[in-house]
């Protein structure tokens, strides 16, 4: 489904992805893993295409096409989806406006607001968040759990076939982690052929969603890529063993 190959990404005149490469077939859930300031928000922002991270060489393909110069509502028109570590607030604009709005142009139709409303009903029902939620500005005041339910009803609305993950567990309390979790996985099961990338530094959503493979992203590209067990091993002993953590220096161009 995604193939990158060889990107050199820039961002604030830093080089932070290096000759890095990453294939996701149709319906695998990858992980990606690494220490803090390794490039793995910056890899899910450039797969999106957020123009403040600036893609030097290489090539993203998406289901054999390359995407590079896409723009961000293209690539979500081809249901590409990123829940992201910060989800930003959107001031004046209502949830239910936002989200309309993405999906009548994510499906190119007018959606009639009865339809709307139901699907928005359900999915708060699902995520366990009062519906009032979709009258609310995006991101709001939300707290950092809401802003992560938020991400989550986005794409239950939406539906996208492939979907990152930055930390979407971050700011959740266990219980709202579980309700996201189990939301994630019916998703999953629902929709087989869906790819999942997911960035993450702890082991209860991979409970829910068992990862086929593991990638540690260090020095700008994937160091080492392997089974389950990686990431049990960084769960219970840390990056040490697999990464030299960079000098800020060696990032400067
Ligand atoms: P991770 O998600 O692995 O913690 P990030 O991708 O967020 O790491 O950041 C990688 C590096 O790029 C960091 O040094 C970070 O400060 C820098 N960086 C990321 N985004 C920006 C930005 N928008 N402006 C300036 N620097 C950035
Ligand atoms: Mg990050």
């Amino acid at each position: 489904m995604l193939k990158i190959k060889n990107i050199d990404v820039k961002v604030d005149n830093k080089l932070i992805l290096k000759n890095f490469s990453m294939d996701i077939n149709d319906g695998e859930i990858v992980a990606i893993m690494g220490p803090n300031g390794v490039g793995k928000s910056t890899l899910s922002r450039v797969i999106m295409a957020d123009k403040n991270y600036h893609v030097l060489k290489g090539d993203i393909i998406f289901n054999d096409k390359v995407i590079n110069d896409l723009k961000v509502d293209e690539r979500a028109r081809l249901g590409i989806f990123l829940a992201m570590q910060n989800p930003t607030v959107i001031e004046g604009v209502s949830n239910q406006d936002f989200l309309k709005t993405a999906l009548s142009s994510v499906l190119n139709k007018h959606i009639g607001l009865y339809d709307f409303i139901k699907r928005c009903e359900g999915a708060c029902n699902d995520i366990k968040i009062d519906s009032s939620f979709i009258h609310r500005n995006v991101n709001e005041g939300f707290s950092g759990g809401e802003k992560k339910k938020n991400e989550i009803l986005q794409l239950k609305i939406l539906k996208p076939n492939f979907i990152i993950l930055d930390e979407i567990d971050s700011g959740l309390d266990v219980d709202s982690l579980k309700i996201v979790a189990e939301n994630l996985k019916e998703y999953h099961k629902e929709n087989p052929n869906c790819s999942m990338l997911i960035i993450t530094h702890y082991p209860m959503l991979f409970e829910y969603l068992k990862p086929d493979k593991v990638n540690i992203l260090s020095d700008g590209k994937i160091i080492k890529s392997g089974g389950f067990d990686i990431a049990l091993d960084i769960f219970e002993n840390g990056f040490n063993k697999y990464v030299n953590v960079m000098n800020e220096d060696d990032n400067v161009e």
